[in-house]
């Protein structure tokens, strides 16, 4: 079994796991999955993503408004976000701003007034990053040169571009913002060439690994509902698909998310 496995990715208070985050987490613990990471995606859940870290030994969690939730976000809930993250700094388990980002594949958030509202709730939240030097965890689906742009634009201490589907210009673009590409179910699919050859040509050191349980389903399990247990099978699909030892990518993968995630390096330390 890998050791220290980090799940930079899991929504382990949404309702599909149908179990608790206690269970859901003990599972995965149990499985060789040392730590997960809890992105919020609306006001509503702050509370919830940061108790669930609070209660569990290997979890930390990050703050932030996701695309898909900005059609019912108020512009209030931005400045609720900016006192919660000032609050959360002393808080050891909070490690980032997110999950934020830009999502064109959803026809009502590509045109329209929704287009505008979500491009201008990710830049003031890459503000509140930029503002208290924190990393970012980023939601890309079919907007990563439009992402690109406003990254070079306000600059942040890096991070994670998650689920990450695009082009190896776009994958060393982002590399060379600071952030890191997180590979997860949609890499299983031998379908899924380009992110397959994506997963296999770039460096390991761009490269961390993810469930984004309970959705992404890796292909043994599709389409059930994804767990963090999933992620050590996720592992040693990415060490077969890059011919290197399981352990080098676990070793590797952990270290990139204790570099571009440095609060929760310094727990890892701890
Ligand atoms: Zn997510």
């Amino acid at each position: 079994m890998p050791a220290a496995l980090v799940d930079s990715h899991c929504h382990l208070d949404a309702a599909e796991f149908g179990r608790t985050p206690t269970q859901v987490a003990d599972e995965a613990a149990a499985a060789g999955v040392r730590w997960i990471v809890v992105p919020a995606v609306e006001r509503a859940n702050f509370e919830t993503v940061i108790a669930i870290a609070q209660q569990h030994s290997g979890c930390a969690y990050a703050l932030g408004i996701h695309p898909m939730y900005v059609p019912r976000a108020s512009e209030q809930d931005l400045v609720v976000l900016r006192e919660r993250v000032a609050q959360a700094l002393s808080d050891p388990r909070f490690v980032a701003i997110g999950e934020i980002g830009l999502d064109y594949f959803i026809p009502e958030l590509k045109d329209g007034p929704l287009r505008d509202k979500q491009e201008h709730f990710f830049v003031e939240q890459l503000k509140i990053a930029r503002d208290f030097d924190l990393p970012a965890i980023l939601h890309v689906r079919r907007s990563q040169d439009q992402l690109l742009k406003q990254l070079r634009r306000i600059r942040v201490g890096g991070g994670i571009a998650h689920a990450f589907n695009g082009s190896e210009q776009q994958a060393a673009a982002f590399a060379g913002l600071g952030f890191v590409l997180g590979f997860g179910g949609a890499m299983t699919f031998t379908r899924a060439l380009q992110i397959r050859r994506l997963a296999t040509s770039l460096p390991l050191e761009h490269i961390v690994l993810e469930t984004d349980a309970p959705d992404i389903s890796p292909s043994w399990l599709h389409p059930a509902v994804n767990t963090p247990a999933q992620l050590p099978r996720i592992a040693a699909e990415l060490a077969e698909l890059r011919g290197q030892p399981v352990a080098d990518i676990a070793h590797q993968t952990t270290q990139n998310v204790a570099r571009v995630l440095p609060r929760l390096g310094s727990l890892m330390m701890a």
